[in-house]
């Protein structure tokens, strides 16, 4: 039993002072507020729960700061990822480890304590399988294993280059895979996470440009209760292409087409009608935002008051991982809705309401829905904690607010994941190493 002291600490109850939690086995053994420090093994200032990051694709963390350089036409979502697809061709799965090593590592270090990996790369370069069909899933589990964050792996099914079914492109050629090799893919993933004291195991159809609803219904069934992740509606063209095709919006074509409840997550969902928005919080799935990397590649703005107002759960994710930073997602969520409606406030949705505390709270709740694990320090829940410097924030109730909208500089103390510190003044135990790896990668990359 491990005990920790903080002046004050975020429960599901609100905030409380002097408060002791206990620790046993990586769980919340015991909480007790109105404590005396004496008997704490360690004590810290302001603490409040990990955050669930439930979009990434880690790999992506290689090609940061390397897309931002004007191209010769429109630079667009599209053109990105031709750059992302050429990235890709040179990766191997040793490159794929280091790229999620450092991704987590810095998830970590950013306050995030469990990633939804939406990992879709499952070949090797020429398009073939490799003699393990969940290799580079075994890759993402090892970089889970060694960094210490909780992962829910989603195995990404991919089929199609665009609506109706079309065959993919040669830049697509790692991540195909039909209903029968992707029931392989998810024993190996299963296999994959044996090691993983509390892994989750879902999936995820890619999209609707990539899965048909016939393969979708198929594969349904293999995830065995486990959380439904899809990108949907994230590009006006993806919009336009599927009304095209079917006449139908793709939110619309989703719900038509599947059943769509709580173990679903849509990602970005940034393009709906006021009567997608209000399906979509009525159904009880969780919408997916990355507000970062939306912002990065021009995706959009997603109608959050109109959502939220609708009852809509939501929680935040790193996605491309072009900067990896809790604060900052829900900063760029909240500032986006300010920019769009020309109104402060938006996401606090009730007068006296905290901006800071309603984003961090929808974005736990809705990340533990998305992920299949539940957040917050709880008795019972994984020890899953983040202690702020409260130079930084202060000890009052504004401290989410002034770690979301006012910190000059990161503001994370130490985290713990099943209660091991795994960061310390703000720093991974495993920084140097994996930086130092991941820095070589960059240079051959860049060779
Ligand atoms: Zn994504």
């Amino acid at each position: 039993m491990m005990r920790l002291w903080f002046e004050r600490a975020l429960l599901p109850t609100g905030w409380a002072d002097a408060v002791t939690v206990e620790i046993a086995n990586g769980l919340v053994a015991g909480i007790a507020a109105g404590t005396d420090s004496a008997d704490a093994d360690e004590r810290y200032t302001v603490a409040i729960p990990g955050l669930p990051n439930l979009h990434s694709h880690a790999f992506q963390r290689a090609m940061a700061g390397l897309t931002e350089v004007r191209g010769p036409v429109g630079d667009s979502f599209w053109t990105w990822r031709e750059q992302m697809y050429r990235t890709l061709d040179r990766l191997d799965p040793d490159d794929m480890e280091a790229i999620a090593n450092m991704a987590y590592v810095e998830m970590l270090e950013a306050g995030f304590t469990r990633v939804g990996e939406f990992h879709y790369v499952h070949h090797d370069r020429d398009g073939s399988h490799y003699a393990d069909i969940g290799e580079l899933a075994g890759r993402m589990a090892a970089a889970a294993a060694s960094t210490g964050i909780g992962l829910t792996l989603l195995p990404v099914f991919y089929a199609h280059g665009n609506f109706g079914g079309q065959p993919p492109n040669n830049g697509q050629r790692r991540f195909i895979n039909d209903p029968e090799s992707f029931a392989r893919l998810m024993e190996a993933s299963a296999r994959a996470l044996l090691g993983l004291p509390d892994a989750v195991l879902g999936l995820a159809p890619h999209s609707l440009r990539a899965a048909t609803a016939e393969e979708i219904a198929a594969i349904v069934p293999l995830a065995q209760g486990g959380p439904l992740h899809i990108h949907v509606a994230e590009q006006t063209r993806e919009v336009d292409d599927c009304l095209a095709w079917c006449g139908r919006r793709p939110v619309e074509l989703l719900f038509e087409t599947t059943e769509v409840g709580e173990r679903w997550c849509l990602i970005h969902a940034t393009h709906m009608t006021h009567a997608e928005t209000v399906r979509l919080a009525h159904s009880g799935a969780v919408a997916g935002l990355c507000p970062i990397t939306e912002a990065n590649l021009g995706d959009g703005i997603f109608p959050a008051d109109a959502f939220v107002g609708a009852g809509g759960r939501y929680g935040v994710g790193s996605d491309s991982n072009v900067l990896i930073d809790a604060a900052s997602e829900l900063r760029m969520l909240e500032y986006s809705q300010r920019l769009a409606r020309r109104a402060r406030n938006v996401m606090a949705m009730a007068e006296g309401r905290s901006t800071g505390t309603a984003l961090f709270d929808a974005a736990l709740a809705g990340g533990a829905q998305a992920l299949g694990a539940p957040s917050g320090i709880a008795v019972g829940n994984a020890a899953d904690m983040v202690s702020l410097d409260a130079e930084l924030v202060g000890e009052n109730a504004a401290a989410l607010d002034r770690w979301i909208f006012a910190t000059p500089r990161p503001a994370i103390d130490c985290v713990w994941r099943r209660g091991e510190r795994l960061v310390e003044r703000g720093v991974h135990r495993d920084r140097d190493r994996v930086t130092w790896r991941f820095a070589k990668l960059l240079d051959d990359l860049a060779a």
